[in-house]
């Protein structure tokens, strides 16, 4: 059987100990393995990164650029490939693989930006003879951690910038799906990266508590649950380390009573249902403001949840694939049990789909509760699964204060026809990406990602303007070159322009 092994130094590196089993969700059977690196495995690509750093933070920016000019275009050439690799360890159909690897292209093309983005600031004359600028340089060695949900995508939000701003990356992806990760990143091998300048090393917590508590990473940027967010950063930072930690959801949509209802349903169906609700910007409640509007929706949801096309991720013209593993669909399946037992109104329900010649795959099916309260398990946790809970309310206020008391605050959105509406629901919600008739508000490369509350621990949202914060850190330098003819006397006093 394959063995997806580690990329140290740019060669591929067997594992010296444990491994665990790969699945494809879609037939429940055992693909492949992936090493699990211990600390002595991790001590190698840190070493290697470390290597790598004093040639490579003085490359010029035009040079990195041009990595990343030729690693964008081998990624869309081998679109295809990427997507069947994300698709067969992942479960999302071919079209939602291939859309994810399109968002994560958009994150390398912002970073061919390189020469502009590190341009600094300068001021000429800020006293006699003296110019000052502030300057944006590497921090180090920095890595990333991942999560299952976008193998290339989110690993794509982090090192394409990390190391175009001169940085050196070690990558630890998911171990339930790492070989559209590591194909990837044996791309900008392909396209002229310098060995050592990025690293892939497999593993579980053995790898991560590794680069947590070695000295030579400088910072950590994470993405993955709000339990593990939360460790990383606590640990991380007690070590000096500079830590971005994004953590989970649980993104509620508004809909009004002027909302475009059949816009807003299909708009939800997508944002709801797509991926098999395994997002972090899936929307899993709707706050319906009114028993008109919910009345409405739930007429028009049940159809088209029930027409949902699910089946292997790899066959085309689906709406919806598996879930990851076992595990997802059995805690899935526990959670609309507790919605059950708790009290709301189970309307569509996807516990005992089975999709011929796949039975063993792990699916569960599109589910829809009506009139969930604010006390349940189903509204209070974070379930990633293709379960929608409408709650309904009697005001925008009330809608808004229900999305401001929970715990996480990633994404949300507000479908009306009112622009007094929205304009009060950006201003006051209290998350970190608001979508206004827009269902899935994930920034653009050119802007930042991140959320409030426990969705995100530390000061920088990832990618974009705050990505290149991120991996830099600032130097002011003030600079004087003194006329020879002149000499000036000691100053005791604090030296200011006065
Ligand atoms: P996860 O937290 O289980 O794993 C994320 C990473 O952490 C993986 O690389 C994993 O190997 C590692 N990890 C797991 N347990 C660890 C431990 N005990 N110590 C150290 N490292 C550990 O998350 P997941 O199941 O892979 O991904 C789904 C979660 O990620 C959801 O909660 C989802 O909302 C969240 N997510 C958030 C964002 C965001 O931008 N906020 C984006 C994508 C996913």
């Amino acid at each position: 059987m394959t063995t997806v092994n580690h990329l140290i130094h740019g060669e591929m590196t067997a594992g010296t100990g444990r491994s665990a089993d790969v699945f494809n969700p879609s037939t429940g059977e055992v693909s492949k393995q992936v090493a699990l690196a211990d600390r002595a495995t991790m001590q190698l690509a840190i070493d290697s990164a470390k290597s790598a750093f004093p040639a490579w933070r003085n490359t010029p920016p035009a040079k990195r650029a041009q990595v990343m000019f030729r690693f964008k275009q081998l990624l869309e050439q081998h679109e295809a490939t990427i997507s069947k690799l994300i698709s067969e360890e992942h479960g999302k159909t071919l079209e939602d693989a291939a859309g994810e690897l399109k968002r994560g292209i958009e994150n390398v093309e912002f970073a061919c930006a390189a020469p502009e983005i590190l341009k600094g600031e300068y001021s000429r004359n800020v006293g006699p003879n003296i110019d000052a600028w502030s300057d944006m340089q590497p921090i180090g060695v920095v890595a990333g951690i991942t999560p299952f949900n976008f193998p290339a995508m989110v690993p794509l939000w982090m090192y394409p910038l990390a190391i175009v701003c001169g940085n050196c990356f070690i990558l630890k992806p998911s171990e339930r799906d790492p070989s559209s990760t590591l194909y990837i990143a044996q791309l900008l091998q392909e396209a002229g990266l310098p060995k050592g300048v990025l690293n892939v090393v497999h593993g579980d917590k053995e790898a991560v508590d590794a680069l947590i508590e070695a000295p030579e990473v400088k910072a950590l940027s994470f993405v993955g649950s709000t339990p593990i967010a939360e460790y990383i950063y606590s640990e991380g930072t007690k070590r000096g380390k500079r830590v971005q930690a994004l953590g989970g959801a649980k993104n509620h949509a508004v809909l009004m009573p002027d909302a475009d209802l059949d816009n807003a349903v299909s708009a939800l169906m997508g944002a709801a249902y797509g991926s098999c609700g395994e997002r972090c910007m899936a929307i899993s409640v709707a706050v319906c403001v009114g028993d008109q509007i919910a009345d409405a929706l739930v007429q028009k949801l049940i159809p088209q949840i029930k027409a949902l096309k699910i089946g292997a991720g790899t066959s085309c013209g689906l709406d919806m694939g598996p879930l990851v593993t076992a595990a997802a669909r059995d805690k899935v399946k526990g959670y609309i049990d507790a919605g059950v037992a708790q009290g709301a109104s189970l309307v569509v329900d996807g516990r005992d789909l089975v999709v011929a010649g796949n039975e063993n795959g792990y699916f569960v099916g599109g589910t829809l509760f009506d009139k969930v309260t604010p006390e349940m398990t189903i509204y209070t946790d974070e379930i990633f699964g293709p379960v929608l809970c409408i709650v309904r309310v009697g005001s925008l206020e009330q809608a808004m204060q229900l999305i401001n008391d929970h715990e996480y605050g990633n994404g949300t959105c507000i479908f009306t026809r009112d622009g007094e509406s929205a304009r009060l629901f950006c201003d006051e919600i209290e998350v970190g990406m608001v979508g206004v008739n827009v269902p899935l508000p994930v920034p653009v490369a050119y802007h930042s990602f991140g959320g409030w509350k426990r969705s995100l621990f530390g000061d920088l949202h990832a990618y974009g303007p705050d990505g290149v914060r991120f991996y830099t850190r600032k130097k002011a330098i003030t600079q004087r070159w003194p006329q020879r003819a002149s000499h000036e006397a000691a100053q005791f006093a604090f030296p200011s322009n006065g």
